[in-house]
């Protein structure tokens, strides 16, 4: 059951009160932390899990296999991250706007390899993507915001193991 906690995440975001309730997959089995032997190495990904967190080393001479939470979401198709871009503005600037869609995730993902887009899907004046990661889908919202102003809506699940974002212009 999806309790309604909106999080505001920026100053002129405006926070959204909807009754449709989130699709929520929060589910422990994606949280890792603190309970996988040191090192681990992902085998889909070659994520390493080491001091706690997964990141992108060097593949470890042994290693323990374990499959990292983004990895494991991908092949569940259970996002964290909703986000939903629409407008003329967009229709009319889609291809640069896509453009920094993948320049964020490519920087999130270098630092934080969880942090990934799951699925692009295209549609006539909008597109929807969802993230293994709620707060890569914040971040790409942010980013658009920043870049070409607009309405932008980020919610948040109880557990900011969810986000819904909507930007539209
Ligand atoms: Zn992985």
């Amino acid at each position: 059951m999806f309790k309604e906690n909106v999080r505001i995440a920026k100053p002129g975001v405006r926070p959204v009160y909807r009754n449709k309730p989130l699709q929520e997959h929060v589910d422990d089995s994606y949280k890792s932390r603190g309970k996988l032997p040191e090192p681990a190495l992902c085998p889909q990904c070659g994520a390493v899990y080491q001091e706690g967190r997964w990141r992108w080393l060097p593949k470890p001479a042994q290693a323990h296999e374990a499959v990292c939470p983004a990895c494991h979401r991908i092949r569940d198709d259970a996002a964290a991250g909703y986000l939903r871009l629409e407008g003329e503005f967009f229709t009319s600037h889609r291809r640069e706007i896509l453009n920094l869609v993948r320049h964020v995730e490519e920087r999130e993902k270098a630092e934080h390899p969880l942090q990934r887009i799951m699925m692009i899907s295209e549609e006539t004046g909008a597109v929807s993507i969802t993230t293994t990661d709620a707060h890569l889908a914040r971040s790409i919202g942010e980013a658009i915001r920043h870049a070409h102003q607009g309405h932008l809506e980020v919610r948040f699940g109880q557990d900011e193991n969810l986000a819904r974002v909507y930007w539209k212009r």
